[in-house]
């Protein structure tokens, strides 16, 4: 099925790399106990009462130019990931688009999750005609000694960016196109970005791990496990929330189910709701 919408003149495409192993809700949120899931449990969590992630990415076409935000788990098998395996370079092709298209990638940070296709088997660029927009204050984290012996996505999927010459430190608010651009998000990791979109006076904005499950939307002030700074990400979660529901802006995001990655954030007697966007050809 294809998940694809238009903000102003910008085509936007949700494409699924792989669907990980469920989590226990209070294993991937710590700090938020059991009882507090259960008027979400109908809506946010599957027939076991878990939390079921998907891990997508996005492909934006504007003014000519093909954008993928962010790459996903990459090929695998993933061993860490119940096995599982990344689907994304299948999934660009099924909708027409293609890897030796693609201008930019921008990652919205660093996590293993979010660069897996960056690179092929044989150590070149996936996208080989593309810049990598890499958030610098990632990876002046993400390299640090005692960090980077920890993570190896970075080895196998950042570190031959700079060596391949074709990676870019982007930082504040970076324009790729007059209708794209970044800004600082950081908390998850201290480089996070979202991806802005702003055409024809519709605004959209691409929310990386800001916003990991929906359950986020009705409750910003819950943070997961995977955030690096926790109070930092509650901050700029609880503006961001703010921000994407008074500008009515479609957001996009990637953790969320296949058919829901686009919505906008409304407000119903008081509380707040994530209302789908329907697809547009
Ligand atoms: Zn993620």
């Amino acid at each position: 099925m294809t998940e694809k919408i238009r903000i102003g003149n910008v085509e936007v495409w949700a494409l699924l790399d792989m669907i990980p192993p469920p989590y226990a809700p209070d294993d991937f949120f710590p700090t938020i106990p059991l009882e507090a899931w259960e008027m979400y449990r109908r809506d946010v969590l599957d027939e076991d009462g878990n939390l079921q992630l998907y891990y997508g990415c996005f492909a934006i076409r504007s003014q000519g130019k093909l954008i993928m935000a962010d790459t996903g788990m990459g090929p695998g098998p993933h061993p860490e990931r119940g096995n599982g395996r990344g689907d994304l370079i299948n999934q660009i092709r099924r909708e027409g688009l293609a890897s030796d298209k693609v201008d930019y990638v921008v990652h919205t940070h660093l996590h293993a999750d979010h660069v897996g296709w960056n690179v092929t088997a044989e150590g070149k660029a996936t996208f080989p005609r593309a810049r990598y927009l890499v958030p610098r204050a990632d990876w002046e984290y993400f390299t640090q000694p005692q960090i980077l012996e920890t993570v190896p996505a970075m080895d196998r999927s950042v570190l031959p960016l700079k060596d391949l010459g074709v990676m870019d430190l982007v930082e504040g608010e970076h324009q790729i196109t007059s209708e794209v651009s970044t800004i600082p998000t950081p908390g998850h990791t201290p480089g996070h970005l979202n991806v802005l979109i702003s055409s024809q006076g519709q605004k959209g904005v691409v929310v990386g791990d800001l916003i990991q499950s929906v359950v986020q939307v009705m409750e910003p002030g819950w943070g997961s496990r995977a955030d690096i700074d926790p109070r930092k990400a509650w901050e700029t979660r609880i503006a961001m929330v703010e921000r994407i529901e008074g500008e009515g802006m479609v957001m996009a995001a990637g953790h969320f189910n296949t058919g829901a990655h686009f919505g906008r954030i409304v407000r119903v007697d008081g509380r707040r709701y994530w209302q789908v966007e329907s697809p547009q050809a």
